[in-house]
């Protein structure tokens, strides 16, 4: 079956935009490893890996589908942040924009009648869901701790334990 030339870019595009979602995560690690905060670093390096986990799972239809994948150059990613809050409410902007861009590529595949590509695009819709979700529970947490330094103590340890 042959996919339509601006979908495979719009593949391609979004395999290069969830390895640089990996890249700004994984410079989220390196800020709250260096503030101490080991358990939320801990998390997001999970959140890291799955990045690259996702890109793979691009990477793979891509070739699958006998299209050719490329690299782009990844912008720096932001060093540091001011907050443990912060660090969580941009990660929570981050997976809401790329939900966004997910949708777009749904809707230009249904536009082309490509329709493998909406079968593929499905499992990230879904988990999507479960990011976001992910995300704003978090954030809704630190609203509710606010800067209360014990109460961020025992959350630390919370993240700390994601498998
Ligand atoms: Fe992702």
């Amino acid at each position: 079956m042959k996919i339509s030339k601006n979908v495979v870019d719009a593949l391609v595009e979004q395999y290069n935009f969830e390895l640089e979602s990996g890249y700004i995560y994984l410079a989220m690690v390196h800020d709250l490893k260096d503030k101490a905060w080991d358990g939320f670093a801990h998390f997001m390096d999970k959140q890291a890996h799955e990045e690259y986990e996702h890109a793979t799972k691009f990477k793979g239809f891509i070739e699958e589908i006998g299209e050719r994948v490329e690299l782009k150059a990844i912008p720096e990613p932001k060093k540091e942040y001011k907050s443990v809050l912060e660090i969580f409410e941009t990660a929570y902007d981050h997976e809401k924009e790329v939900t966004k861009r997910i949708e777009n590529i749904y809707d230009l595949a249904l536009e082309e009648k490509n329709y493998v590509v909406v079968e593929f695009l499905n499992w990230f819709l879904e988990e999507q869901v479960e990011e976001e979700d992910n995300f704003r529970t978090i954030v809704e947490k630190f609203e509710r701790i606010h800067e209360n330094w014990s109460g961020l103590y025992i959350y630390d340890h919370e993240l700390g334990a994601r498998g």
